[in-house]
């Protein structure tokens, strides 16, 4: 076995990464397949944390546009990534490893309270662990929240998978002649105005020298090949 590229990394993954098809909740093929995924890299000797996005049951901003009270929504929407999260842990315990949920919000009926250094310590005896509820605050996003926790536990990588292939220099879907950037630094995506991830969570990643790697984690095996320190997606330092 090759030696890995990464020691600690944190892959964040949407909500919609977890719904495939869907138009909504979850689909059990496409999150059996990840937790596989991610059983597989870690078996390569990688420590593995991971935080999950809500969008597809709720998001705050979308239940305030309808009438609601944001906070409200956002409590709405961090409760959601608690439920994705709980279903990741199912699935990554259904796929031979030892996981644990910790939330940023109170709910330790259904899972564990986050406490940064047991965190690291369940990391450190090989279990998996699943960050849930964002930072716990409202008018956060989840990308925050796994800005925050890459560094806290000190993650080599954030990881960002995403449903396009890495950052573009303009809209791949909209435009066919669009151009994928191998790397980028921070300043660059700023000066060039390009979409990566929310402001807040793009401001504490540059502020901590957080290497981030955009990709597509539908293509299958990605995610190891960048384990072993393959040029997949964007690469944002
Ligand atoms: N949320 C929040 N604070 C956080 C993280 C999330 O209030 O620190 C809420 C917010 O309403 C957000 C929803 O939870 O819309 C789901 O998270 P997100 O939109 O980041 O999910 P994703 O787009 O990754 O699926």
């Amino acid at each position: 076995m090759s030696k890995l590229a990464y020691h600690r990394i944190l892959l964040k993954l949407s909500g919609e990464a977890l719904m495939g098809d869907e138009d909504y909740g979850i689909d059990p093929k496409v999150i059996n397949r990840l937790a596989h995924e991610v059983i597989e890299a870690q078996q390569a000797g990688a420590e593995i944390a991971l935080v999950v996005g809500g969008g597809n049951i709720f998001r705050g901003a979308g239940l305030a546009a309808g009438g609601m009270d944001r906070v409200t929504g956002d409590h709405m929407g961090m409760l959601a990534t608690v439920i994705n999260a709980l279903a990741m842990q199912d699935a990554l315990e259904k796929a031979g490893g030892k996981a644990r949920v910790m939330s940023a919000i109170k709910i330790n009926d259904v899972c564990e309270d986050y406490i940064r250094r047991r965190a690291i310590r369940h990391l450190e005896k090989g279990r998996l662990v699943i960050f849930a509820a964002g930072t716990g605050n409202p008018f956060f996003t989840t990308d925050s929240g796994a800005a925050l926790r890459a560094i806290e536990i000190g993650a080599d990588l954030l990881l960002k998978a995403t449903k396009v292939d890495g950052v573009y220099d303009k809209d791949p879907n909209k435009h066919a002649d669009a151009v994928r950037y191998d790397s980028l630094t921070y300043d660059r995506v700023i000066s060039q105005g390009l979409e990566v991830m929310d402001t807040a969570a793009f401001a504490l990643a540059r502020d901590s020298d957080l290497p981030m790697r955009v990709f597509d984690m539908s293509q299958p095996g990605e995610l190891l090949k960048i384990l072993h320190g393959e040029n997949i997606g964007t690469l944002v330092h």
